[in-house]
Order: structure tokens, then C-alpha cells, then sequence
């Protein structure tokens, strides 16, 4: 005998109690999209696997879920247990919490953004960034634009449209995203000029390369995310600025990721700065905001006054701008660099960077304490070794401390996709059967958050 199909009506749906609370707070026609989904559902369900009717109430939680879920924003915050500082695809720099009050402030009302207070007329976005980057690179000028491909892009089109750029073979280079120097180049309006090989370029290469009438700029670029060993030359900054000077042609450096400070005291490798480009001759220096800076997304552009008037009154600067909330952004990261101890202290990129052997073991042994409660997971403490991220110092391992994990109920696979999966979703590392979580990106106040995770998924 065939079973009779019930499914309750909308109307019926709309008007039980469970539904008012739905009803305050979302639109009407939502609610109803999602009443009608979950009867259909269990329409659906009876007539092909004759499961059982569904209450009311059944129905409109089930709703319930799926509106939540619809209505979730889709970027949320995420627990980095990678190690990698700079992980390009989770975000990038996190800004200082000593931010977070200002910029809330600043999102949230309305602020001077182009206005002088002093005289009651317009002013320009660009001038709260330029006197802290400059007095902090030594620079005549500084602009700030959307991101470093940005400022590529608009120092190229400015300096150099319809004309030749200069570039050695050997810095051809393409950052994850699909950021290549010769499309950039193509997109600005410039002819790219390659010379040299790719392991070895010299002087004589680019002062060949030089026509009188048709080259604008000589550019270096940073290899950033690769490098070259063996039997390879470039030619120094220095030199290039030498070549420069000779034809009367300025010389661009895309450093990528600028620092603005050595952190060689702390166990990292010796990284030029943007103070050293601009004293080594470079008339423009760009880099990003968000890289070893430490700062929001940002590309940053900084050199001769007389280029960079001539940026800032480029159509094209009108479609890179920043908003407000990166210019606060920026401003705040930008202000811990008048003292370098309190940089390293509160910026967490350079603080992750800096940190010691001694708190980095300190936080594993905390967290593989919090871990350790688990029967159904093997715990230890190991040491293994973390990168930068986001193109930086490549070749870099930063010597870290790891828990590793194994779950002796489930798979490592399962095990790190329900991580993902959680109310704050932890992304961890995996190796062979192990899931390992890097304190070096995890803060202090995250463990407990780690810890909550971890239990979320064995309960
Ligand atoms: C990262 C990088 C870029 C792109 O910077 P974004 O801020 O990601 O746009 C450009 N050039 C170099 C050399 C880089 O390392």
C-alpha cells in the first residue's frame, strides 16, 4: 500500500511560533524561499526513499540552518597554524589589535578623509600617508595606491608609456596570482626592453640596450619568491643608478616586499630596506603594504618629488586608490616604525618574524598540554621549521616548534578538512599520517581557540 504523503503548508509554517523569531530577522520572502525548500525536500524524500513526514518544527529548523548558513558572510576569520607569516591566501600582514579600536572608529563615522580641518576646504587623500613615509624612508614624496601591482603599473604607465623599459632577463619575474613584470609592462603601455641572460646580466648590457630617443626608465625588480645560485652576475642597484645618471634616465626598483627595518638581530637573513634602495640612487622604489611591512593591503610608492606629482595627477591614480580604512590601516603600522623596538613588539608580522626559540616552545608546550587531554589523539612536541610567505625570503626555513597530532580514530585527511570546517576554522599543515600545528602563527590568546576546534571534532 502506498504511504500518504504529508507535507505541511507555508502558510501553516509562517504562522507557527518557532517561525516569528525567523521573521524579526530576515526578510519575509527568504523565510519563505527556505520553508518551501525544506518541504520540498521532505516531499521529495517521501515519495523516492519514503521517509517519514516531517513536523512543522522539524521543517522550519531545517530551514533555519540553511538561511544561517546563506546568510554567513563567506570571509571569515581564520586560525593560521601553518607557520607561514605572510600567507598570501589567508590575508596576508595581520594588523596590530592595538588598531582595532581606531579603525572601527574611523569605518564607522565619517572622517576627514579629503577635507583640511585647518582651513575648511578640500584637501587629498594622499597627503595623511606622504610626510610619515617620507620622514621614515628619507624619500621627497611618497604616494600610496591599491596594491604593489598597482604601483608597478602606474609608475610604468607614468614614467614610460610609449616607450622603452629596460630590464634584465634574469628579474622576469611572475608573483603567485599571476602578476608578471612583462604583462604589466604590455598593460602600461611600455615596450620591455630584455636584456642580459638569464643567469648573468652586466653593466655593458644595459648601456648597450640604451637608445637615445626611445628608453624611459631602467627597472630592476626583486626576484622575491626566486632566486638564482651558481654561476650567475647582476648589476647592484648602485650601479644601475651609475648607468642612469650617464644617459639621464631614471632607474625604478619594484622591491616587492619592502622592509623598513633590519630584522638581522633577530636570526633573519640580511634584507635590504627601502632606505637603502632610495640611498643606493633608486629614483622610485614600490613594494607592498602588506608583505614584510607588516601593514593592509597597499602598494607603496616612494622617490623624486618630480615623478611622483606626476603619479598623483594620472588618471589612472584616480582608479588605484585606497579607502579610508587602509589609510588608517596604514598610518597605524606605519607609526610603530618611528621606534624599531616597538615595531617588532607590536607589529605581528615582524613580531611572528622576531620571536624567540624560548616563546615559540613555550606556546607548543601549551598547546600540546590543552591537546594532550585526548585519548583518541597522539600528541607530540616537535621542532620543524616555518617560511615567510607571501614571495619573501624564499629560501628561508625559520627553525619552529610543532604539535603534531595523529587521531587515532579518524584519518589525518578527515581530521584537518572538520578543522576546517569548525565554528573558527584552524588550517593546519599535514605531513604523512600527522597534522602538525606551527605556534609560530598562532597567538597566545588562539591556543584556547585551537584547543575548542580540536575538541569539536573528536566529540
Ligand atoms: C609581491 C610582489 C608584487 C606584487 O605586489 P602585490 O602587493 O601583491 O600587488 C610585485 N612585484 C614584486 C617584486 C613582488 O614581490
Amino acid at each position: 500500500m502506498k504511504k500518504k504523503i504529508v507535507v505541511p503548508s507555508i502558510t501553516e509554517m509562517l504562522q507557527a511560533d518557532l517561525a516569528q523569531d525567523l521573521l524579526l530577522n530576515y526578510p519575509r520572502n527568504l523565510v519563505v524561499e527556505h520553508f518551501r525548500k525544506a518541504a520540498d525536500i521532505s516531499r521529495h524524500q517521501q515519495l523516492t526513499e519514503e521517509a517519514e513526514p516531517k513536523t512543522v518544527s522539524e521543517l522550519i529548523n531545517e530551514a533555519k540552518r540553511t538561511i544561517e548558513a546563506a546568510y554567513q558572510p563567506t570571509l571569515v576569520r581564520v586560525i593560521n597554524a601553518t607557520g607561514t607569516v605572510l600567507h598570501t591566501n589567508l590575508g596576508r600582514a595581520r594588523l596590530s589589535s592595538k588598531l582595532r579600536e581606531e579603525l572601527v572608529d574611523i569605518a564607522c563615522n565619517y572622517v576627514n578623509v579629503e577635507y583640511t580641518l585647518e582651513t575648511g576646504q578640500r584637501g587629498s587623500r594622499y597627503d595623511h600617508l606622504e610626510q610619515t613615509l617620507t620622514k621614515l624612508t628619507g624619500a621627497e614624496a611618497a604616494l600610496v595606491v591599491n596594491n604593489n601591482a598597482a604601483a608597478v603599473l602606474l609608475s610604468l604607465t607614468t614614467l614610460a608609456q610609449g616607450k622603452e623599459v629596460i630590464v634584465s632577463r634574469g628579474e622576469l619575474v611572475e608573483i603567485g596570482g599571476s602578476f608578471r613584470i612583462p604583462e604589466i609592462m604590455t598593460l602600461g603601455g611600455c615596450l620591455l626592453k630584455e636584456v642580459g641572460t638569464t643567469n648573468k646580466t652586466h653593466r655593458f648590457d644595459y648601456e648597450r640596450a640604451i637608445d637615445e630617443d626611445e628608453t624611459a626608465l631602467l627597472l630592476k625588480v626583486h626576484r622575491s619568491n626566486f632566486s638564482i645560485v651558481g654561476f650567475s652576475e647582476s648589476v647592484s642597484l648602485k650601479e644601475l643608478k651609475e648607468i642612469g645618471q650617464e644617459a639621464g634616465l631614471p632607474v625604478m626598483y619594484d622591491m616587492g616586499s619592502g622592509s623598513l627595518l633590519s630584522l638581522q638581530q633577530h636570526g633573519l637573513p640580511e634584507e635590504e630596506t627601502v632606505q637603502d634602495a632610495l640611498a643606493a640612487g633608486a629614483d622610485i622604489v614600490t613594494f607592498s603594504g602588506d608583505k614584510l611591512l607588516g601593514g593592509p593591503q597597499a602598494g607603496v610608492i616612494v622617490g623624486k618629488k618630480e615623478y611622483i606629482e606626476r603619479m598623483k595627477r594620472h588618471q589612472l591614480t584616480r582608479a588605484l586608490r585606497v579607502d579610508k580604512l587602509t589609510i588608517a590601516a596604514l598610518e597605524g603600522t606605519l607609526r610603530q616604525y618611528f621606534d624599531e623596538e616597538q615595531a617588532i613588539a607590536n607589529i605581528p608580522t615582524l613580531q611572528m618574524l622576531a620571536v624567540s626559540d624560548d616563546v615559540l616552545k613555550a606556546k607548543a608546550e601549551t598547546l600540546c598540554r590543552l591537546l594532550s587531554q585526548h585519548d583518541s589523539l597522539a600528541v607530540r612536541l616537535e621542532q620543524g621549521t616555518s617560511k615567510v610567505g607571501g614571495g619573501s625570503m624564499p629560501e628561508l626555513e625559520l627553525p619552529t616548534w610543532l604539535v603534531s597530532v595523529s587521531p587515532k580514530q579518524m584519518s589525518v585527511t578527515d581530521f584537518v578538512t572538520e578543522l576546517r570546517h569548525g565554528k573558527t576554522p584552524v588550517i593546519a599543515r599535514t605531513k604523512f599520517d600527522l597534522c602538525l600545528f606551527d605556534v609560530r602563527t598562532i597567538t597566545e590568546d588562539e591556543l584556547s581557540i585551537v584547543a575548542d576546534e580540536v575538541a569539536a571534532v573528536l566529540s
